[in-house]
């Protein structure tokens, strides 16, 4: 099991990268733009850059 993200003080990351399978390098320096992808849905991904 990874770590949760702590709320008083949330990590300069993406906050799944701790759990996430599919996290890369980037994911646990750089937190991901939030993004609209179509019909109201919005995602914060590095691997929908
Ligand atoms: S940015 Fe995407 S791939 Fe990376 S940890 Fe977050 S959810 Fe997973």
């Amino acid at each position: 099991m990874g770590e949760v993200p702590s709320p008083i003080n949330p990590p300069s990351d993406c906050n799944f990268h701790p759990r996430c399978p599919f996290a890369i390098d980037r994911c646990s320096v750089e937190e991901p733009v939030l993004k609209e992808v179509g019909s109201g849905h919005l995602l914060s991904c590095h691997l929908y850059d």
